[in-house]
């Protein structure tokens, strides 16, 4: 069942799921960029050429991972990242604590717009992200961002 998304326990709920993440010194960053490139083969990229593979370490210490996979109308394609949440809730759930992107030449990619708001709502704002500049936390790589929160303090009076 999905809880009233206008109701403050519903962003007290996502609030509560964003645990404090490891410092950036804890996380095995090349495991992660190595698991971000083993699947980045997997991705489904032939009209773009360009593959990219994610891995993300959960609170729980799972690891969950996703390629992107592309369509013949290019609009509907999902991003690695999209695989990635998937896999995150079809495995249990949990929150993001430490994120890897990968493009095709194996480097740290940045997640696209869409998906740094996926970054955010399941990984919350100190999710930690390689990043071609180094780790940093989401609230950095999405500043002000649109989330639960917003859904109670914008709600149009009943
Ligand atoms: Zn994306």
């Amino acid at each position: 069942m999905c809880p009233d998304p206008g109701t403050e326990g519903y962003a007290a709920e996502l609030a509560a799921r964003h645990t404090a993440p490891p410092a950036p010194e804890d996380v095995d960053w090349d495991a992660l960029r190595a698991k971000a490139i083993e699947i980045m083969g997997k991705a489904y990229a032939p009209y773009s050429n360009f593959p990219v593979g994610v891995a993300g370490i959960v609170d729980d210490g799972r690891v969950v991972v996703g390629c992107n996979v592309e369509n013949a109308a290019y609009g509907v394609g999902l991003c690695a990242e999209c695989g990635m949440v998937s896999e995150l809730h079809a495995t249990g759930g949990g929150t993001l604590v430490a994120v890897s992107c990968v493009g095709g030449d194996g480097q740290p990619l940045m997640p696209c717009g869409r998906c740094r708001q996926l970054l955010w709502e399941n990984g919350g704002p100190e999710c930690l992200l390689l990043t071609p500049e180094g780790v940093l936390p989401m609230r950095e790589v999405l500043p002000q961002a649109f989330g639960p929160d917003n859904l109670t303090a914008a709600r149009h009076p009943a």
